[in-house]
């Protein structure tokens, strides 16, 4: 493998301006596919998912999904943007083996959504206006699996094997106008801007958006402008970059690599490139087409469509609250500060927080126990919030037996840890680690009999009025008990003791 150059990051800004745009494929979740009645759904057997139409068998034609324009009328909606009066499909010519038409079904100079933005908000909560182009419907392709060669690629493969499963699901894709200058943030920008798409397209409901398992994909153009230039630099296009880290790092590996190429004198290659998860690095694709290569004609087997007004202004009222808009109320509702707001946002516990208090928990404490020891825990097993084996609803559980006096803040914890641990419900955890609370008054008051004796000195001084003395005893009650008890009643009972 040869050496790629990199230059220093500070450097690449010192001498150029990057230049972003970003196209993200997100798969619907309609129950069928775009062109025929073929179902959607993950992870089947392969090419159990398929018929005449979208295997691309002589005779067959297609039929439009509706709620897969749908979909696509409200996506551009809430991205701002106008739709068409009027648009057709076109057929987007080439071969690839896990295309069986030999065409792709897409929209071309017409797309049914155009001229739109995304706010999206960066890590220190700046907020940069994310231009849309258009947003269009297309077709999935089916998946290539090559067999035999060190890396799953064709290259060195034995043979390859075909799924046709995916071909036809409807894919929207939307395409940024360009992005400049963002300067030394392209990389957090780009990140930012999938992060709060996703987040919209998952407020919208029309897809799962997991990015691990491909209905959410952004590839990334990249291209460099030198500080003295009048027009944008070539641009390359990282593909399928499958998660959110991954595009913050395609776009900033781009930036590195396309700079020392310049900076020496040599030219950029409009490519495709493909992110390299493991050391973080782009390799080069195949080299760009550009459009005309595609011979785009209309699709003659499908009517173009012209969605009224009414239709757009009845899926207009449909739009649930945009993840931005909620932010705003959720943070006057909450009485959050803008730093605890950021906080917030950047654990990504904005919609565990909602959850914990739509079970019953008080916000503030909901809050705290999502942001701090719940994303600690996160970072350690190096996990998405989210993805921590615990629901808000058990949160909002812990969080009540706190309030009952049943928990201490640490047995509180300890629960947590159980219930992280799969040993089942709150209540089980406390069961079978013996976590409740020492509330029995006889209990205790024999633990703060054998403490006061044991230390005759310290509980002399309590019965002289020095009060401060009881903490002596206080802890060594709590030591007695491993922290089962409330420490406030014990203290009442110590001094309940020495003033009789
Ligand atoms: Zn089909």
């Amino acid at each position: 493998m040869t050496t790629v150059e990199l230059m220093d990051y500070d450097e690449v800004l010192a001498r150029f301006d990057p230049v972003l745009g970003l196209e993200v494929h997100v798969e619907l979740s309609t129950n069928t596919k775009m062109f025929c009645g073929c179902p959607t759904g993950f992870g089947a057997e392969p090419n159990t998912q398929v018929c005449p139409t979208c295997l691309g068998l002589p005779g067959s034609l297609p039929v439009l999904n509706g709620t897969g324009v749908e979909s696509a009328i409200r996506i551009g909606l809430a991205l701002h943007c106008e739709i068409a009066r009027w648009c057709r499909f076109a057929r987007k010519n080439y071969f690839y083996p896990d295309m069986p038409k030999n065409f792709q079904t897409s929209q071309y100079d017409e797309p049914i959504a155009f001229n739109g933005y995304l706010d999206v908000t960066l890590d220190d909560g700046e907020i940069v206006r994310v231009e849309i182009e258009r947003a269009h419907m297309e077709e999935d392709t089916g998946k290539s699996l090559h067999v035999g060669g060190a890396t799953g690629r064709i290259h060195g493969a034995e043979h390859s094997l075909l799924d046709y499963n995916r071909a036809g699901v409807p894919l929207i894709e939307i395409v940024t106008k360009t992005i400049t200058g963002t300067g030394a943030r392209a990389p957090e920008v780009a990140r930012a801007y999938v992060t709060a798409l996703r987040d919209l397209l998952r407020a919208l409901d029309v897809s799962d958006v997991r990015m691990d398992q491909g209905s959410l994909r952004c590839d990334a153009n990249v291209s460099l402008m030198a500080k003295d230039a009048t027009e944008f630099g070539t641009r390359t296009e990282t593909k399928n970059v499958n998660s959110l880290r991954s595009v913050e790092r395609a776009v900033r590996h781009e930036m590195t690599r396309q700079a020392a190429i310049l900076a020496d004198g040599g030219s950029i290659l409009q490519e495709t490139r493909h992110f390299e998860e493991a050391g973080g690095t782009t390799r080069a694709g195949r080299r760009k087409e550009t459009s005309e290569d595609y011979r785009y004609f209309p699709e003659p087997d499908l009517a173009p469509i012209a969605p009224s007004r009414e239709w757009v202004e009845e899926l207009r009222l449909t739009l649930p609250e945009l993840p931005a808009a909620r932010r705003k109320r959720i943070q006057t509702e909450w009485r959050l500060s803008d730093l605890e707001m950021r906080d917030l946002v950047n654990a990504g516990a904005i919609d565990l927080v909602a959850a914990t208090a739509d079970a019953g928990a008080p916000p503030d404490e909901a809050r705290s126990w999502w942001v701090s020891y719940l994303s600690q825990q996160a970072n350690n097993r190096a996990v998405d919030l989210g993805e921590l084996p615990i629901t808000p609803a058990q949160v909002a559980k812990v969080i009540a037996l706190v309030a009952a006096g049943t928990l201490t803040n640490k047995l509180a914890r300890e629960v947590v840890d159980g219930v992280l641990a799969g040993e089942g419900e709150p209540e089980q955890v406390i069961e079978s680690r013996g976590l409740k609370v020492v509330s029995d008054d006889s209990a205790l008051y024999a633990a703060v009999d054998e403490a006061l004796v044991a230390q005759p000195d310290v509980a002399a001084k309590i019965r002289d009025g020095k009060l401060a003395a009881a903490g002596a005893i206080v802890g060594a009650v709590m030591k007695a008990t491993k922290g089962q008890a409330d420490a406030k009643r014990v203290r009442e009972l110590v001094l309940d003791r020495c003033q009789a």
